[in-house]
């Protein structure tokens, strides 16, 4: 978020999209600098939840002693609390759906000129799914992810680390191959890796994700990269 901040220029809004509150996805967000630009209105779109609004959640992190600024301090910025559904932005119609991950998980699709990109982060399809990944109408997420060019998708395990963290909310590489092809996505860019795992181990995933895959590209998910939809 910080490296994105300082490559904001010359714009006057930028919306963020959080599919949950898990410290993984928003560690970074007080650091993303047009939250401290006056000049840069942002609009922090995330999960609603039955107890408190997404800003009265954020605060307990934006507040001391967490944090030194407090976000009723924040002069340009609103929060956004959004439940399964469409809304727009600008030309993109973004669709939330809530997915399988511990606490309240959304998911994105974002379409703009008949192109999709579906955001996936923490998603554990295989979860109490029946006959993963062969029956679409029982399977979370599909409805997001179905035909998209792009989809960004947790590949946090290899399929023996998941037989020990079944519902953690993750996927294994089995599951998430299984989970583009019901899909059919065009391109599959894996995502959330395990922070355990080494650029070594990551690159002999690889290269058997790819091997492996059926109908669509894979493409490793790395820090900076830039995706044309
Ligand atoms: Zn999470
Ligand atoms: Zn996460």
């Amino acid at each position: 978020m910080r490296a994105l901040g300082a490559e904001v220029r010359d714009v006057e809004k930028v919306d963020v999209l959080i599919t949950h509150l898990h410290m993984d996805h928003i560690q970074g967000l007080p650091f993303f600098s047009p939250l401290h630009d006056p000049d840069i209105w942002v609009d922090v779109w995330g999960p609603v939840s039955s107890h408190q609004s997404l800003q009265e959640r954020l605060n307990r992190y934006l507040s001391p002693p967490l944090f030194p600024i407090r976000i009723r301090d924040l002069e340009s910025v609103a929060f956004h609390d959004v439940a399964p559904g469409e809304f727009h932005l600008d030309g993109i119609q973004v669709t939330a759906d809530l997915v399988s991950h511990p606490g309240p998980t959304l998911g994105f699709r974002l379409e703009e000129g008949g192109r999709a990109l579906t955001y996936l982060p923490d998603h554990e399809p295989a979860l109490g799914a029946h006959d993963f990944p062969n029956d679409s109408y029982w399977t979370s997420g599909y409805a997001l992810a179905r035909g998209a060019d792009v989809l960004i998708h947790d590949s946090q395990y290899t399929d023996e680390e998941y037989a020990e963290r079944l519902g953690w909310g993750h996927s294994s590489y089995t599951h998430v191959l299984g989970f583009a092809g019901l899909c059919e996505v065009d391109r599959l860019m894996t995502f959330h890796h395990d922070p355990g795992h080494t650029d070594e181990t990551l690159d002999e995933a690889h290269v058997r994700l790819q091997q492996a895959a059926r109908g669509f590209e894979v493409i490793p998910g790395t820090h900076g990269a830039v995706i044309e939809v």
